[in-house]
């Protein structure tokens, strides 16, 4: 579903991604942690473009970018993204906020895009928020409406930055509880987190980077109780 070759990125003359190479298989769940400015949100903003890369090729459900071909629209109508940050639109509600992309960027009818967007508020057990606004909800809640928002798309891949760390720490579970559905339901998931309970239970790999490099992958039963790295067992040791 995506994959990685050669690819390198700064910003100026700030080397952030060096020679990134990465698969993600479709259904797998990946998380990605590392140390605070190592790249992990670089690396997954590349991938659906929101930071453009200098080298190698990034392909995403069949479609290659690379310097010069970004294909946007293609790319981005097949991947789901939530931030930390939960980027809703204040002025819209909940259901609306869910109902504007397939709108616009598929053409839904509005009776139809409603009918999605209550499936998903449904899912992410949130239905009766509906005709809220964003700001009348918790920061739990309106991290599950960002979810939903991104599943009305349909998207083949979801990928997440630090979806938690915003959150306060009784509104976690709900958010990564939300997080599992998806995985038992097969989603595609990229996630970076430092939520380590959700990566044993969850990711099928765990990535560490450090200073812009991959420098280990391994299944979370290797990772956490046999780091290759010097660096991955220093990380380790801060954050356990
Ligand atoms: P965190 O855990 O703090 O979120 P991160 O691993 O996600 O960190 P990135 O946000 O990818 O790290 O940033 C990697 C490095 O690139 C950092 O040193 C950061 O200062 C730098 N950087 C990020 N965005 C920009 C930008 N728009 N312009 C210049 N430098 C940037
Ligand atoms: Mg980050």
């Amino acid at each position: 579903v995506i994959r990685m070759a050669g690819v390198q990125k700064w910003y100026d003359s700030f080397h952030v991604l060096k020679d990134i190479e990465l698969e993600v298989h479709k259904g797998e769940r990946i998380v990605i942690c590392g140390p605070s400015g190592s790249g992990k949100s670089t690396l997954i903003r590349c991938i659906n473009q929101l930071e453009k890369h200098q080298k190698g090729t990034i392909t995403v459900n069949g479609v290659t970018i690379d310097a010069h071909h970004r294909h946007l629209d293609q790319v981005r109508r097949d991947v789901g993204m939530v931030f930390q940050q939960f980027n809703l639109f204040p002025h819209l509600t909940v259901v609306e906020n869910c109902m504007l992309a397939p709108m616009r960027v598929r053409g839904t009818s509005k009776q139809e895009a409603r009918d999605i967007a209550m499936k998903y508020l449904a899912r992410v057990r949130i239905p009766e928020q509906a005709d809220k606004y964003p700001g009348q909800l918790s920061g739990g809640q309106q991290q599950r409406v960002a979810i939903a928002r991104s599943l009305c798309m349909n998207p083949k891949v979801m990928l997440f930055d630090e979806p938690t760390s915003a959150l306060d720490p009784e509104m976690v579970k709900e958010v990564l509880d939300t997080m599992i559905g998806l995985a038992e339901d097969g989603m595609t998931m990229l996630c970076v987190t430092h939520e380590m309970g959700f990566a044993k239970s969850v990711a099928d790999r765990v990535i560490f980077m450090d200073r812009g490099e991959i420098v280990e992958q391994a299944t979370p039963a290797e990772f956490f109780t046999n780091p290759k790295s010097e660096r991955t067992r220093n990380f380790l040791g801060q954050i356990l």
